[in-house]
C-alpha cells in the first residue's frame, strides 16, 4: 500500500499532513499525486468525498516550493476553478491547511460578496487563487487580476460547472492563460461534453478514475415510493417520524417547493429549514450551522444550494422530487453513507414524468430499483399538468435494495432541464449561476464571513 512518504513531498507539507492525521492516501490521491508531481496534465474522475482536493493540492504545493518565486502584483501562480462558493471556500481551506508551514499566500474570489475586498486581496499577487468562474472573469475584466502568470490550473467538479452554465466563462478564462501550464481536471462524471472540454484544455493528459459512487451507492439503501402527488408532503412528514433519522437532507426541484415543504412539515410538528438561491448567504450559513450542530435535523434544499455542502452524518437523503438529470440523483444520494457509514435514499415518485426520470436514473446506475406503491387505489393522480399520467400498472411491493455495480460512467442519456419559458419563475427548477455574475447587476452584499462553517465536524447526536 502506498503511504504519503512514498511521494517524497517536501517536508513542510508532510508535517502538515501528519498534523491533519492523513496517514494513508485515498485511491484518487495514490493515483494522481505521483503523476501530477511529474508535471503531467491529469484528468480525474472522482467525486467530492474521495480526497480529491488533496490529490491536486499536494503536488501543486510541492511544485510551487521547488521554484518559489514571488508572484507579480495582481497575479496568481495557481488558479483553481470550482462551481460554488462553498466548495471554493473548502478548497482554499485545504490549501491553507496543507500549506500551513509554507507561509502560503492565497485568495478567494467568489460571487455574492462585494468585489472590493477580493481586488485588494490580490493586489500584491498571491500564490493560490480559488474562484468561481463568473467572479474570476469579473475580476479579470475589471483589471483586478492578470492571468499571464498562472502555472497551474485546476478545474474541480467540471460537470457541475457545465451544468451551472459556466462553460463560456471557463472558455474565456482559459483563453487568457499561458499555454505552458499544468492542468488538473476533475469531474464526477465524464459525459461527452465534459470529455470534449477536457480534450481542448489538456495536453496529453494522464487519466485516473476512482469509482466512489459505486462504492458509496453500494452502502446506500435505495427506496422508491410511488405516492399520489398531493400526498407527498404528508408522506414525507410520516417518513421523517418513522425513520431513524439522524440528519435528513430533503431535495426539491424548485425553491418554491422547498419553502412549501418547510411549511407543511411545520404543520406536522417537524422543524426544518430550507436553503436555496433566494435565501441570503447569512441565512444559509445560519441554517447550515444549525444542521451541523443537530439543532435542526431536516434540511430542505435545491440541488444548486446543496452543492458543496459537506456534512457528515446525513442518515437520510429524501428526494421529494426526482431530478430530471440522472447524474443529479447520484450526486444527491452520495450525501449520505459518507465516511463508511450506511445511509438511506428514499425517493417519492408520482406521475409519468417522474417515472420517466426514474427510468433514466436506473439506466445510469444500472440497477432497477423496486417500487413500493403507496398510491390511493383508484384515485386519479392529481399531479400538475406536466406530471399528469394515467395510473400505471402498480408495481408489486418491493424491498429496499442495495445497488450493485452502480457506475455512472456517463452512459445514460444526459438531459438538459426541460422547463418551458412560460413556467412561473418560482416553479422552475433552480438552475443557472449560483453567483451574481456581474457586479453591475448588484450582487447581494452578505459577506462570506470566513469559511468557518465549512469545517468538518465530529458528529454530535442531534436533539430531537
Ligand atoms: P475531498 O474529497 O477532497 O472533499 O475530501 C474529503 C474529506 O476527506 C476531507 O475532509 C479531507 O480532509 C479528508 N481527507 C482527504 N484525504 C485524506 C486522507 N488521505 N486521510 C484522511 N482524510 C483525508
Amino acid at each position: 500500500m502506498t503511504s504519503f512518504q512514498d511521494f517524497g513531498l517536501a517536508d513542510p507539507i508532510s508535517r502538515a499532513l501528519a498534523e491533519e492525521n492523513y496517514l494513508t492516501p485515498t485511491p484518487i490521491q495514490a493515483q494522481t499525486i505521483p503523476l501530477a508531481l511529474t508535471g503531467r496534465d491529469v484528468i480525474g474522475i472522482a467525486q467530492t468525498g474521495t480526497g480529491k482536493t488533496a490529490a491536486f493540492a499536494l503536488p501543486i504545493l510541492h511544485r510551487l516550493l521547488q521554484n518559489r518565486i514571488k508572484p507579480q502584483p495582481k497575479s496568481c501562480r495557481v488558479l483553481v476553478l470550482s462551481p460554488t462558493r462553498e466548495l471554493s471556500g473548502q478548497i482554499l481551506e485545504s490549501f491553507n491547511a496543507y500549506g500551513r508551514h509554507l507561509r502560503l499566500t492565497s485568495a478567494l474570489a467568489i460571487g455574492g460578496v462585494p468585489m472590493g475586498r477580493q481586488v485588494r486581496s490580490v493586489m500584491q499577487g498571491v500564490e493560490v487563487m480559488v474562484a468561481t468562474p463568473g467572479r474570476l472573469l469579473d475580476l479579470v475584466q475589471s483589471n483586478g487580476l492578470k492571468l499571464g502568470q498562472v502555472e497551474f490550473l485546476v478545474l474541480d467538479e467540471a460537470d457541475r460547472m457545465l451544468d451551472m452554465g459556466f462553460i463560456n466563462d471557463i472558455r474565456k478564462v482559459v483563453a487568457k492563460l499561458p499555454i505552458k501550464r499544468q492542468t488538473l481536471f476533475f469531474s464526477a462524471t465524464m459525459p461527452k461534453d465534459i470529455a470534449e472540454l477536457a480534450e481542448q484544455m489538456l495536453r496529453d493528459p494522464a487519466r485516473v478514475a476512482v469509482t466512489p459512487v459505486s462504492s458509496t451507492v453500494e452502502r446506500i439503501t435505495q427506496r422508491i415510493i410511488q405516492v399520489d402527488y398531493t400526498s407527498k408532503p404528508a408522506f414525507l412528514a410520516e417518513l421523517l417520524k418513522q425513520e431513524p433519522v439522524n440528519r435528513a437532507l430533503v431535495f426539491t426541484r424548485t425553491k418554491h417547493g422547498a419553502d412549501k415543504v418547510v411549511k407543511h412539515l411545520a404543520k406536522a410538528g417537524i422543524r426544518s429549514d430550507a436553503i436555496h438561491g433566494n435565501k441570503s448567504q447569512n441565512h444559509r450559513e445560519r441554517v447550515l450551522a444549525a444542521f451541523r450542530s443537530g439543532e435542526i435535523r431536516t434540511l430542505i434544499a435545491t440541488d444548486i444550494a446543496a452543492r458543496g455542502i459537506d456534512v457528515d452524518g446525513v442518515s437520510h437523503v429524501i428526494n421529494f422530487d426526482l431530478p430530471n438529470v440522472p447524474e443529479t440523483y447520484v450526486h444527491r444520494i452520495g450525501r449520505t453513507a459518507r465516511a463508511g457509514a450506511d445511509g438511506a435514499a428514499i425517493s417519492l415518485v408520482s406521475g409519468a414524468e417522474e417515472m420517466s426520470y426514474l427510468r433514466d436514473i436506473e439506466k445510469l446506475i444500472r440497477v432497477t430499483l423496486p417500487r413500493e406503491d403507496r398510491r390511493t387505489p383508484g384515485q386519479r393522480d392529481t399531479a400538475p399538468a406536466h406530471q399528469q399520467h394515467r395510473a400505471g400498472r402498480p408495481v408489486p411491493h418491493g424491498h429496499a435494495t442495495r445497488a450493485g455495480d452502480a457506475a455512472p460512467g456517463g452512459k445514460g442519456p444526459r438531459r438538459r432541464r426541460r422547463y418551458g419559458k412560460g413556467a412561473p419563475q418560482s416553479n422552475r427548477p433552480e438552475t443557472g449561476r449560483h453567483e451574481p455574475s456581474r457586479p453591475s447587476k448588484g450582487g447581494k452584499a452578505e459577506g462570506m464571513q470566513g469559511v468557518a462553517f465549512l469545517h468538518r465536524e465530529s458528529r454530535p447526536r442531534p436533539k430531537h
